[in-house]
């Protein structure tokens, strides 16, 4: 009963949001409150994104940043994006925030890139629906154009199970990404079940190693085999590695040795609120 006074009510605003917290114990009750937020949080500027660097395996120099989305709500607090970027892709809400993810990114870029006097390299995270939607060239190209970002500034992620159908479709829409100047990378590789014949066809720059082959490195032989064969793969194809979740000194010495090129993991930086970033590139000082 409860559910279904809840969908008669969805939509009309506040009266709603508190009828859904009501439900807020039961599965339903909880996805349906999340919905109901989600789709107001662009327009009330709940949003931000965070960047967390990407650093070289040898050095530690920052390479880059992965731009993260964070989103607060008032009610909810902090919601993982593992838990609303599904439900913003199974409603469509992910085509408008991923433009504003974009658009974001995009304009962070441009000021950062200003202010150093050299480009900064960003990678945003695309999900299924977003890399299959028809106006995702004509956005890439809007915003790049507004910022005037030189080519290489924007990476793509996209993870392997988003490309495992679709073949042709994913080859053609990843050379038009190309064209615009933006570098593709493999998100989450390892962990889909795709061929690897792909590889040698799609123009991707970057592989980004699972963060579950990444955790048990120095402890467990099977992770270690897999963590070596996608570095060797990659370099094989001459296409850089990443490795993702690096957490322990153990870990990156494992990696070092197995010539991985770049990392990323809370050993080096946790994602970075904006304000943080500029500090970083221009002393090398972390917060905190
Ligand atoms: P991802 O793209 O694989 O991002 C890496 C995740 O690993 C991030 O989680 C990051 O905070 C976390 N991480 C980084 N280093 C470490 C570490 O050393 N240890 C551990 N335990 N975790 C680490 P986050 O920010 O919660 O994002 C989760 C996922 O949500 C992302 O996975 C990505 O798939 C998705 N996502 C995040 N932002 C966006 C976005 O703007 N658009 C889309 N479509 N998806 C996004
Ligand atoms: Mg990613
Ligand atoms: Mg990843
Ligand atoms: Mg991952």
């Amino acid at each position: 009963r409860n559910a279904q006074g809840a969908s008669s009510h969805a939509g009309s605003g506040e009266e709603a949001i508190h009828f859904f917290s009501a439900g807020m114990h039961t599965e339903l009750g909880h996805r349906l409150t999340v919905e109901a937020h989600l789709r107001r949080a662009l327009e009330r500027g709940e949003l931000r994104l965070v960047y967390q660097p990407k650093v070289t395996i040898d050095e530690q120099a920052v390479v880059g940043f992965e731009a993260l989305l964070r989103w607060t709500n008032p009610e909810l607090g902090p919601v993982s994006p593992v838990q609303f970027i599904p439900v913003a892709e199974r409603t469509g809400l992910i085509i408008p925030i991923g433009a504003w993810v974009l658009e974001e990114a995009c304009r962070q870029i441009g000021e950062w890139s200003a202010v150093l006097g050299r480009p900064v390299k960003v990678a945003v995270n695309l999900s299924p629906r977003q890399f299959y939607q028809k106006s995702l060239l004509d956005t890439i190209r809007r915003c790049l154009a507004q910022y005037n970002l030189p080519d290489g500034s924007l990476e793509l992620e996209i993870t392997e199970t988003a490309l495992m159908s679709r073949e042709k479709e994913v080859d053609v829409l990843m050379h038009d990404i190309r064209a615009l100047g933006v570098d593709l990378a493999i998100d989450d590789f390892g962990t889909g079940y795709s061929s690897l014949a792909y590889l040698k066809r799609f123009p991707v720059s970057r592989l980004k190693v699972d963060r579950a082959f990444v955790r048990d490195l120095d402890r467990d032989e099977d992770s270690a085999a897999i963590a070596l064969s996608i570095i060797n793969l990659a370099r094989g194809l001459k296409l850089k590695v990443v490795a993702e979740g690096v957490e322990t000194q153990a870990q990156l010495d494992v990696l070092r040795g197995m010539a991985c090129d770049e990392y990323q993991g809370f050993l080096f930086s946790r994602p970075l609120e904006s304000d943080d970033v500029l500090p970083l590139l221009e002393r090398g000082q972390l917060p905190g």
